[in-house]
């Protein structure tokens, strides 16, 4: 396993959809082992592939609960129930914003042996899962921030 380079704010991978992953193979293993890593590292509770460079939809998750990983990610549906808190991202350290997520988010991804599950994730769980899966489609917190604050008005 090695430590990646956190991708920052600015990079334009962070503003770019992902590719759907279609071969699951050791490199896809060793990535997936080296975000874990990165991610316990910085101390977050999420990393999504573009945050280390690469446009691949893989997100790694831990919100203490150990490692969860996520390959090719869809959410399937949130609760109507909303949370609002801080959020942060590892891509632009010292920011934080309030932003409303689903309180319940269930999500279908494939695991690293090829197998397709379903999750379900509440309070900060789900909020990860839509930050990170977010991600995957070039899109930060801090552009949901301003979406929201535009539509609050
Ligand atoms: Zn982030």
């Amino acid at each position: 396993m090695a430590k990646r380079n956190i991708v920052k704010l600015g990079d334009d991978v962070l503003k770019k959809k992902c590719r759907p992953v279609t071969m699951i193979d050791s490199k896809i293993h060793e990535l997936l082992d080296d975000m874990a890593e990165t991610m316990h590292e910085a101390e977050g509770v999420g990393l999504a592939a573009p945050q280390v460079g690469l446009l691949k939809r893989i997100v790694v998750i831990d919100v203490g609960e150990g490692v969860i990983e996520l390959i090719n990610p869809e959410i399937v549906s949130v609760s109507e129930e909303t949370q609002t808190g801080n959020e942060g991202c590892l891509s632009i350290p010292g920011r934080f914003c309030e932003v409303t997520r689903p309180k319940k988010v269930k999500v279908r991804a494939i695991d690293r042996h090829g197998k397709a599950f379903t999750m379900e994730g509440e309070d900060l769980l789900a909020r990860a899962f839509c930050h990170e899966i977010d991600h995957l489609n070039g899109k930060l917190f801090i552009d949901i921030y301003k979406e929201q604050q535009k539509n609050a008005k």
